[in-house]
């Protein structure tokens, strides 16, 4: 409670130094600003939506039930003795797009060109662009991996989630944070092993990595319902098995596609996010299951 007056009194006291500069302490003490929040961050955030009661209440979530009093700040995805439920509900509402974007550049699934697999999605970033927090939580995880992720910050969600944010320039907030969906978390960057900008997105229950896409509808930037039903076995399968690509030929249509892949032309548009009237361009990859 202590600090979230201090951090009040820090972004008033920036608000009155940007109107005119001419705000002296009254005191001798010289006013400690908290770090890693640019004024201008501060200033973009309606702060005073907030409401600081203090820890988030643990005892009576649905993440509580699922991790227990494991909180393991500064690793990734770590729970021994701990098992995903056959079933469980998560609940949606509240979010918010972690991006100004709403371009998905790459899917969930496994990447056959580098064997292996994708366990987030990735959204087009500008550098430096705002990167919010999807839903209200705490901040688990802040730290770098110069070959993964870079600059990361990972979030446990009430709902049960953990949601991943990489390859950000900079981090916002420090660990044990509380912060609220919509709230500036990191800047969009290419930290890490990141090919261009980008925002490297995980979604994450108990470790078990969940397409993203099947609770977020990215390109009208919201969820694709209030809620969603996690079947452990299902999820698992997708975490594992192999999405399969192909590339287009020239004078290739989508149904000639779907043809010689045993698909349909409805699948591969769902898998791609196109419409069977787009163009597709000999040489691009599309997805067939
Ligand atoms: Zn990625």
């Amino acid at each position: 409670m202590h600090s979230n007056i201090r951090f009040l009194t820090c972004a008033i006291a920036l608000w009155l130094t940007g109107l005119g500069g001419k705000v002296v302490a009254q005191d001798a003490q010289p006013k400690t600003m908290e770090p890693d929040i640019p004024m201008t961050i501060v200033e973009a955030f309606d702060i005073s939506a907030y409401n600081f009661n203090g820890p988030m209440p643990l005892s009576d979530n649905p993440a509580h039930d699922l991790y227990h009093d494991i909180w393991t700040a500064g690793t990734a995805f770590s729970y021994p003795g701990l098992e995903v439920p056959d079933s469980f509900k998560i609940d949606l509402r509240g979010y918010c797009m972690p991006t100004p974007s709403t371009r998905v550049n790459d899917i969930f699934g496994f990447r056959p060109r580098r064997r292996r697999m994708h366990y987030g999605l990735d959204l087009k970033v500008d550098l430096g662009d705002t990167i919010r927090a999807a839903f209200d939580g705490k901040v688990r995880t802040r730290t770098f991996n110069r070959r993964g992720w870079g600059n990361y910050v990972i979030i446990r969600h009430e709902n049960g989630l953990e949601t991943l944010y990489g390859h950000l320039s900079a981090a916002l907030v420090h660990e044990d944070q509380l912060v609220r969906a919509g709230e500036p978390i990191g800047l969009g960057g290419r930290t890490g092993r990141a090919t261009g900008c980008h925002l490297h997105f995980e979604t994450r229950l108990l470790g078990l990595a969940l397409d993203p896409a099947l609770m977020f509808d990215f390109p009208n930037g919201r969820s694709t319902g209030e809620s969603y039903v996690l079947r452990k076995k299902a999820a698992a399968k997708a975490a594992q098995s192999s999405a399969s690509y192909v590339k287009v030929r020239q004078g290739d249509t989508l149904s000639a596609i779907a043809r010689r892949n045993g698909t349909t032309v409805k699948n591969i548009c769902k898998l791609n996010k196109i419409t069977q009237n787009s163009i597709i361009r000999p040489g691009q990859t599309l997805r067939i299951r």
